[in-house]
């Protein structure tokens, strides 16, 4: 798909962030960077390429909240789409960052698939190891980790079971799940991620790339489990 970066710059730039249910707001991601997630006013997901930082913390220090509250940087996966801010984020916020055990390795190893980004791999010392069934907790919410591999070996969703929402990093977006064929990536682990994740009641679907889902987040998981939608290749 080809991306006209200036239409799509001018018109993020006008609408950068929104909040699709009250607690989380969402700044969509451009050009490569992913969606970037700020929960409760405590956690970040995912920090995007880094690119847009200045704007992000313009706009997050404008929300009128105690920045001091956030104190943990959550990465979905390693791949630098998602993990190339943190560094900036955690030089700004002083807070931690968590990822998941098998792909803390990478992240620390600076073998994000920067390249790919057409940027510096970055060697990032996370001060978390996320794993399966982890919760993290904010004033209103309490998210459970769900090791989702597939994607990469450490890919996590988050699962808030009172609000019904999922956080989905690129195991599943609103059109598809997300592409296995890069380093550390299985088809067989996707689809045993996506069975675990179809037994979860969801209503609201926010991914890492593209647009949050809300409602018939069980039916489109049937319709890829099912093979009548494939894996979304341009999302790495
Ligand atoms: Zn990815
Ligand atoms: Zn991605």
């Amino acid at each position: 798909m080809q991306v006209n970066w200036k239409l799509s710059l001018s018109f993020r730039a006008r609408r950068l962030c929104m909040q699709p249910i009250k607690g989380v707001y969402l700044w969509p991601g451009v050009g490569f960077s992913s969606n970037i997630y700020l929960i409760d006013g405590e956690v970040i997901v995912d920090t995007g390429t880094g690119d847009f930082f200045p704007q992000i913390k313009n706009e997050i220090s404008g929300l009128g909240i105690d920045i001091s509250k956030i104190r943990t940087i959550v990465n979905t996966h390693h791949h630098f789409d998602h993990t190339g801010g943190d560094k900036k984020f955690r030089d700004w916020l002083k807070a931690n960052i968590a990822i998941h055990a098998a792909d803390r390795g990478a992240l620390e190893h600076g073998e994000t698939l920067a390249e790919l980004f057409e940027a510096q791999a970055k060697f990032i010392t996370a001060d978390i190891a996320l794993e399966d069934k982890d919760v993290i907790r904010t004033r209103h919410f309490s998210m459970e980790v769900v090791h989702t591999p597939g994607h990469t070996p450490g890919s996590i969703c988050l699962y808030e079971r009172k609000r019904r929402f999922l956080i989905s990093g690129d195991t599943l977006f609103e059109d598809g799940c997300g592409r296995t064929d890069m380093p550390g990536g299985s088809s067989e682990e996707m689809k045993h991620s996506l069975q675990r994740i179809s037994r979860l009641d969801i209503e609201y679907l926010f991914p890492g790339h593209g647009g949050p889902k809300i409602g018939g987040v069980g039916f489109l998981i049937k319709q890829i489990l099912a093979g009548s939608l494939k894996a979304t290749k341009a999302e790495a």
